[in-house]
């Protein structure tokens, strides 16, 4: 077995100019966020000469952290609903202490509508320039976008588009301003997440900017069950990093649980019972636990196997 040394992974990374926060306060995401910013780098710089196997199952399926969310904005004026194109591909799920202490609560917080005054919508002004351009041609390419239910572009940039092509219509009485013809109404926008990833990871938000107070520890507990179900997946907890200490100082350990195959159980053919087991890793000590310190997580990690 080759033996990783730490502070050589370190060195390396401070290296990199993004990395100069590990000379002032160390934060775990912010490492996550950034190995994991490395491994996709070298795994398409790899593959940026074969294209077949970057498009391929099997290359997608190496990042077990990606996801994909879709956003889904419903107009109350008008009840027509539209999607946003854009799907993101985020490597941690958002845990707001605020708003959950469990994991099912952090992921019906993630997917709760929320009202958002003041946002453009695009059918009603669609519908406000068919009102205001009524030839037979002009109608069509209105028609034509209506039709469409996924853009990806804001929608001032397209009626700004589709103002100019109406203009051009041979016998056009009207010159609209863009900003007038976009009408802002009170929406629900929606978070679903489309495709789960193989590996939840939680980020706890716990370090918070206080109005008065500067920037504060969030110190509430969260309730972690040894599993969950979603979409007929069973997740497994399987890692979690704590920060011990309060917002200026502190120090990070991180959980990882291993199955071992149990003895007893495949003497008796049994195999599909495993046995786990916790390990705790603070600096380069790694030593066995019996149970994570769950309460004052700061990174979840779920697995389906
Ligand atoms: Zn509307």
């Amino acid at each position: 077995m080759e033996i990783i040394d730490v502070n050589d992974l370190i060195n390396l990374l401070s290296e990199d100019a993004d990395y100069s926060f590990f000379y002032q306060q160390q934060d775990s995401h912010e490492l996550f966020n950034m190995l994991m910013k490395h491994i996709e780098e070298a795994n398409n710089q790899i593959n940026s000469f074969d294209l077949t196997m970057l498009r391929s199952k099997q290359m997608k399926s190496k990042n077990p952290f990606l996801h994909h969310t879709k956003v889904q904005i419903k107009c109350n004026t008008c009840n027509y609903s539209f999607n946003s194109l854009k799907v993101e591909s985020n490597y941690a799920f958002y845990f707001h202490l605020n708003h959950a202490r469990t994991i099912q609560e952090a992921i019906d917080y993630i997917q709760q509508p929320e009202i958002i005054t003041e946002y453009i919508c695009f059918y009603c002004s669609l519908q406000f320039l068919r009102k205001k351009y009524t030839l037979n041609e002009q109608q069509k390419i209105i028609d034509q976008y209506l039709s469409n239910n996924n853009y990806d572009e804001d929608s001032l940039t397209i009626i700004k588009k589709i103002i100019e092509q109406l203009n051009v219509v041979k016998g056009n009485q009207f010159q609209i301003d863009p900003q007038k013809a976009c009408l802002k109404r009170t929406v629900t926008r929606q978070t679903h997440i489309a495709k789960y990833p193989k590996t939840f990871c939680f980020f706890v938000n716990r370090l918070i900017v206080h109005p008065y107070h500067g920037l504060i520890k969030l110190d509430h507990s969260v309730y972690l069950d040894s599993t969950f179900k979603v979409a007929e997946k069973e997740y497994i907890l399987s890692a979690l990093v704590c920060h011990i200490g309060d917002s200026n100082s502190g120090h990070y350990i991180a959980f990882k649980r291993t199955f071992a195959q149990d003895l007893e159980s495949s003497m008796n053919q049994n195999k599909s019972y495993k046995k786990c087991e916790w390990y705790i890793t603070s600096d380069k000590k790694v030593t066995l636990t019996k149970q994570p310190l769950q309460g004052q997580a700061y990174l979840i990690f779920y697995d389906t196997y």
